[in-house]
């Protein structure tokens, strides 16, 4: 059977698969969470929105006839990946795992790690200073009883409403980035603290690349826990995969 891919969205490891998919002519339907107003152009078709939790991604796998599906999400978008794995296993669709791995310390990093969103908001119960919080915008209210600050935020799209932060500047830009630019940036709004989810990859590292020649110390959010998965960390090994793992469940 022709192999026809579903492949979860919305990062850069995503985009880059799409268009190495695309290029090889093979049906394949990238879905989005619809978070971000004006998305990238895509080179495959697209659907956007939640499906529904694992009921939902389960009937739609049903639906559509997929045959694989690989997960490309961030690796903080840890409830997509719970419901692909539950979902897949239970409709015996194959499930890959394609993301970037994280990244570790170097000499000269000043991180202060921590489990959570939690735990960065607790480390941030401090005499005021200046931070540059790079979380993304849902997760900008968590930080609101921390109100003492100067916070730099950037973000994909302009706010649409009133920021829970009183004393934000914000950055519009959707990267990637590089080290000179952030470290411009960061000594213009005067950072002392920089908040970083441990994303991975090279167009977010720029930041923490920029705070280490800065002497800056870095609140580094760990990774949530995601299930125990087949994974990859590039598109020629997803390609692989697809290529070397069955297609007959039956659809
Ligand atoms: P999440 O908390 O894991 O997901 C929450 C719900 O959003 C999911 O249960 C699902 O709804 C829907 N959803 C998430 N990703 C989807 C996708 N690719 N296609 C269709 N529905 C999706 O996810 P999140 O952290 O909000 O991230 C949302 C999207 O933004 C993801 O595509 C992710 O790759 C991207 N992103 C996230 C981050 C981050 O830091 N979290 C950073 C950059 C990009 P249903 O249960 O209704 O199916």
């Amino acid at each position: 059977m022709r192999p026809n891919l579903l492949i979860l969205a919305g990062t850069t490891e995503a985009t880059a698969l799409a268009r190495a998919v695309a290029d090889r002519g093979l049906q394949a339907t990238l879905s989005f969470a619809g978070r971000v107003a004006h998305p990238a152009d895509q080179p495959l078709p697209r659907r956007v929105g939640g499906f529904g939790g694992v009921p939902g991604l389960k009937a739609y796998l049903h639906a559509a006839r997929v045959t694989h599906v690989i997960d490309a999400t961030h690796p903080f978008a840890a409830q997509m990946s719970r419901n692909a794995a539950a979902a897949c296993a239970e409709v015996g669709v194959p499930l890959l795992t394609l993301t970037r791995p994280p990244w570790t310390p170097q000499a000269g990093d000043d991180w202060i790690r921590v489990a959570d969103i939690a735990g960065a908001v607790a480390a941030l119960d401090r005499p005021r200073t200046r931070v540059m919080l790079a979380v993304g915008r849902m997760h900008l209210a968590d930080f609101a009883p921390n109100p003492q600050h100067a916070y730099l935020l950037r973000l994909v799209d302009p706010p649409d409403g009133p920021l829970p932060l009183p004393e934000a500047e914000v950055v519009v830009d959707r990267g990637p980035f590089t080290a000179d630019a952030d470290r411009a940036l960061i000594v213009r709004h005067g950072t002392q603290l920089v908040v970083s989810k441990n994303s991975g990859g090279s167009g977010a590292y720029a930041k923490i690349a920029a705070a280490r020649a800065l002497g800056l110390p870095v609140v580094m959010i760990d990774r949530p826990e995601t299930p125990a998965r087949a994974e990859v960390h590039d598109v020629a090994a997803a390609l692989d995969w697809l290529a070397h793992t069955g297609t007959d469940r039956g659809v």
